[in-house]
């Protein structure tokens, strides 16, 4: 029986054709057999179906860090990110995968030091001082009252059993303030430029989504149009609600809770109304 399974050209792909265990991939598999087969992983494992390249991958990273897992639960893993918010999940646990795989420290030798020193001492005499002019330029002056608000909103939204989370990575902000200060956060403005200002327009982020958002969104203007259009055209919240974005080569999503995603939406719709009637 098991050798006629083997032998037999009998699992139905995708493109519906017929082909033996060995010659198929876990991907081309019909989905209507993994939704009917419920133990279609332990088949899979033991028909000896090739794996797929991403499941090679994956294993690959586990095995890099020190660990193993088994083929099942990549392919369980897998089928879980066949939804478009697993996959964002998936992607970002492959990252930090990576992310945590031990690398060497850098090295860099001084072969000749009395020499080396004798050129920083020369270069450093021949260098020019640090000249410094007394500038007038238009500087944005923080009103301190608005921000010291959208700071508390923000803790209170995205505070839950007392860990504070960032609304793009969801993990816990990485460390305490001292004296209960509460977690350490950074409250960054959703776009540039705005014209008022507004406890509602900020953002809760962790220091390295700050960066991001900085330096993949907000230094970007035509998308920052896009994303406010994104946002004043999507329906009313009646829910929490999630905001694709592509942050450098990151597609993730930003999280905001009903009433932050309502508040913003009415304001930013104020913005763009205003911008309108300055444009005329
Ligand atoms: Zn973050």
């Amino acid at each position: 029986m098991y050798n006629d399974l083997m032998e037999t050209p009998w699992l139905p792909t995708t493109n519906g054709e017929f082909k033996r265990p060995s010659e198929v991939y876990i991907s081309d598999l019909d989905p209507t057999l993994e939704a009917t087969e419920s133990n279609s992983n332990r088949l899979i494992e033991e028909l000896g179906i090739r794996k797929t390249d991403v499941v090679h991958e994956i294993q690959a990273l586990f095995n890099n860090n020190g660990s193993n897992v088994s083929t099942e639960m990549i392919v369980f893993l897998i089928q879980a990110g066949t939804t478009e918010d697993g996959q964002i999940r998936m992607q970002q646990w492959m990252r930090e995968i990576k992310q945590s795989e031990a690398v060497d420290l850098p090295t860099a030798h001084v072969p000749n030091p009395e020499r080396r020193e004798r050129k920083l001492q020369q270069a450093y005499q021949d260098a020019s001082d640090i000249e410094r002019i007394e500038s007038v330029r238009s500087v944005r002056v923080h009103n301190s009252d608005i921000k010291r608000l959208a700071r508390a909103e923000l803790r209170k939204y995205y505070t839950t059993k007392d860990t504070m989370i960032c609304q793009i990575c969801r993990k816990r902000m990485p460390f305490n303030l001292p004296n209960d200060q509460g977690p350490y956060f950074e409250a960054v403005e959703i776009l540039p430029k705005l014209k008022k200002e507004s406890s509602a327009v900020y953002l809760a982020l962790c220091p390295v989504c700050s960066a991001k958002y900085q330096i993949f969104m907000k230094d970007d203007a035509e998308k920052c149009r896009q994303f406010q259009n994104r946002i004043c055209t999507r329906p009313t919240p009646s829910q929490n609600v999630k905001m694709n974005v592509t942050l450098g080569d990151e597609q993730t999503e930003i999280f905001f809770t009903e009433k932050h995603f309502f508040d913003i939406q009415k304001i930013l719709k104020e913005e763009r109304d205003a911008s309108a009637s300055d444009a005329q």
